[in-house]
């Protein structure tokens, strides 16, 4: 039996960067994971002469995770994405059709009708609503109108969450703009206003990955906490007694229990659901309707020069109705040079998410087969490409649905009633690496409030 302060169960970035914080507040932690290897969904591997990530490829630096990285010395771990990678495409009848990153390019962007452009400039003179409960989907088509919600937003989300707009709720994935219309009564004169005020705090502008991949990162911060994590120790149940949490631990090896006075709760929805059942059945329950969209992600070696359209920027988005199981497409090699070998480019393909969830039960000859055929119609492979790895995540993306942000708060209030216990994860306030990242410091520093 093991006695510490804090315990952290699951050791993904939310839980890192909890252990992390309160370390750096001189308490006592252990961090508890299943998995052999830290970082939960961020996993770099090197293949063939690639650098493959089976999780998330890239991240925005929000400014609470620069003001983490920064005070805990990992900002050196950061790789920016190379300058050129900031293109981005979505196929449009086949081909590739750069998304507009100015006003000029908007204005001369096919993506949009003229119409549908005049519709998206006439936003500040739309009779202000409510997105409290809205779908991301009504919101975009009250505000926006239904061109830039089918041409530019639909596949945004198909590409960040997997997901599907009429199911997510415009609070969690779009808060800035629900706020700012709340507020001001326009997205627009409510994002002005508040950068004529200064606007929200900045992070880092720009893509980014760590040195040697996502999982490096990950890496250094599971490296820095030492013999404050164990590995291979999947946490089966918890209990509560006279303040006390006591964790059971299903491993053969170690101990078989860990007394913590607090908790941070850092494994996905279901998982914490699971552990959470003996100590409130609400919290549990209110975990279990949190629902993830499944992905595919498979990592394939190109020649370099063997296609029709170029290998070129950050890849490409599917929007419904122009892919089949095929979600996105990115370019690793093109954002961070050196992660293919001279000649050869990098590819990562993402499959499934909710409009083709049951992709993932194909074999890995069908899947593949289905993907290349799908890129083959877009970039027009000249040569086989080689696959270097395939990776099913059952559970990949949550989906905040459109009462999320309340289903969380009364999660929250349940929890609030349990000694100790903080949750942290992509599947609270937010599904971005970086968000999970920054619920995990959040969830520290409510338990070090808590005295
Ligand atoms: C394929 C894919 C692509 C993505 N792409 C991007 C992207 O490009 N950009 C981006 O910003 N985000 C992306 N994401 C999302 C991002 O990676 C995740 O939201 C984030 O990494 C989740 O971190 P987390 O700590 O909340 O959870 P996780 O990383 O899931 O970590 C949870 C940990 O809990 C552990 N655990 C579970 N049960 C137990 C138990 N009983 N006992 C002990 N430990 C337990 C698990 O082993 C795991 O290590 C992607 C995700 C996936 C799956």
């Amino acid at each position: 039996m093991t006695e510490v302060e804090f315990a952290v169960v699951g050791a993904g970035i939310a839980g890192l960067a909890a252990a992390t914080t309160l370390r750096a507040a001189g308490r006592e932690v252990l961090v508890l994971d299943a998995a052999p290897q830290a970082g939960g969904a961020a996993r770099s591997e090197p293949i063939d002469g690639h650098l493959v990530e089976r999780g998330p490829n890239t991240f925005r630096v929000s400014a609470a995770m620069n003001e983490f990285l920064r005070s805990h010395g990992f900002d050196a771990v950061l790789e920016p994405a190379a300058p050129g990678g900031g293109e981005r495409f979505l196929v449009r009848g086949g081909a590739l059709v750069p998304v507009p990153m100015s006003p000029l390019a908007f204005a001369r962007s096919p993506l949009l009708t003229t119409g549908g452009k005049l519709r998206l400039l006439a936003e500040p003179f739309v009779r202000r609503g409510d997105p409290r409960g809205e779908s991301v989907a009504t919101f975009a088509k009250r505000r926006f109108g239904c061109e830039t919600r089918d041409a530019l937003i639909g596949p945004f989300l198909t590409g960040i969450y997997a997901g599907d707009e009429t199911q997510l709720g415009v609070e969690t994935v779009f808060p800035s703009l629900a706020a700012a219309e709340l507020r001001s009564g326009s997205v627009v004169r409510g994002l002005l206003a508040q950068a004529l005020r200064g606007g929200a705090a900045k992070g880092r502008p720009g893509t980014w990955s760590g040195k040697g991949g996502i999982g490096a990162l990950a890496g250094a911060l599971a490296a820095a906490l030492g013999p404050a994590l164990r590995l291979s120790a999947p946490v089966s149940r918890i209990t509560c007694e006279d303040g006390v949490h006591r964790l059971a631990i299903a491993a053969d090896s170690g101990d078989a229990e860990v007394r913590a006075r607090g908790l941070v709760m850092a494994a996905p929805a279901a998982e914490s659901a699971t552990l959470l059942e003996g100590l409130d059945a609400d919290a549990a329950n209110a975990l279990r309707e949190i629902v993830y969209a499944p992905v595919a992600s498979v990592s394939l070696s190109l020649a370099t020069g063997s296609t029709r359209e170029p290998v070129r920027g950050f890849g490409f988005l599917v929007p419904r109705g122009e892919g089949d199981v095929l979600l996105g497409c990115l370019f690793p090699s093109q954002l961070f040079p050196g992660r293919a070998p001279a000649g050869r480019e990098l590819l990562t393909l993402l499959a499934g998410g909710m409009r083709r969830p049951d992709a993932l039960d194909e074999s890995d000859d069908r899947l593949v087969a289905a993907l290349v055929g799908e890129i083959d119609r877009v970039l027009g492979l000249r040569d086989a490409p080689r696959t270097l790895a395939i990776t099913r995540w059952r559970r990949a993306v949550p989906q905040p649905g459109v009462d999320h942000v309340r289903l969380v708060a009364a999660l929250r209030d349940r929890i609030a009633r349990q000694p100790r216990i903080a949750l942290a994860g992509a599947h609270l306030d937010g599904v971005a690496f970086g968000e999970a990242l920054a619920s995990g410091v959040r969830a520290a520093r409510t338990l070090l409030e808590d005295r």
